[in-house]
C-alpha cells in the first residue's frame, strides 16, 4: 500500500470528525476502509501530517488527540467524560501571550481549557 494513499484516507477521515480522536480511535475508523493498515502506520502518518501542518496534535488529558481543523481555535477538555470540544478563539479569555522569541515564527496558540462539560456539570449538581 502506498503511504500517500493511506495518508489521504487518514486525513479525510480525520476531517470528518469533530471529536478529536485519539490515534487508536482513528485507527479503528480508518481500518474500515484500509483493513490491512497497522496502528503504527496510522501514528506515523499522523506524525507526518502534524509536521506538515495538516493536523494538530493536542496534548489533552492522558492521550494525544488529533484534529484536522488547523484554523486557530481552542479546546475544552471535560475532566469527567474526557470528551474534547472546539472553543472558538476569542470566546474565552486568552492567557498572556508567549512574548517575543527572536527568530521564531509564531503560528498560533492553542489553549486547552479544563472543567466539566454541560452534561457532566448537570449530573454533578
Ligand atoms: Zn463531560
Ligand atoms: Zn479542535
Amino acid at each position: 500500500m502506498r503511504n500517500s494513499k493511506a495518508r489521504e484516507i487518514i486525513l479525510e477521515e480525520l476531517k470528518g470528525l469533530t471529536t478529536h480522536p485519539r490515534g487508536d480511535e482513528l485507527y479503528d475508523i480508518v481500518r474500515q476502509k484500509l483493513p490491512r493498515i497497522s496502528l503504527s502506520t496510522v501514528y506515523r502518518n499522523l506524525n507526518v501530517m502534524r509536521q506538515n501542518g495538516l493536523a494538530l496534535e493536542l496534548h489533552c488529558g492522558d492521550y494525544n488527540r488529533y484534529d484536522a481543523n488547523i484554523m486557530p481555535h481552542n479546546h475544552f477538555l471535560c475532566r469527567r467524560c474526557e470528551r474534547v470540544w472546539d472553543v472558538e478563539a476569542g470566546s474565552l479569555p486568552e492567557p498572556a501571550s508567549a512574548g517575543a522569541l527572536s527568530g521564531f515564527r509564531l503560528e498560533g496558540q492553542y489553549t486547552v481549557f479544563h472543567g466539566l462539560c454541560a452534561d457532566c456539570a448537570a449530573s454533578t449538581g
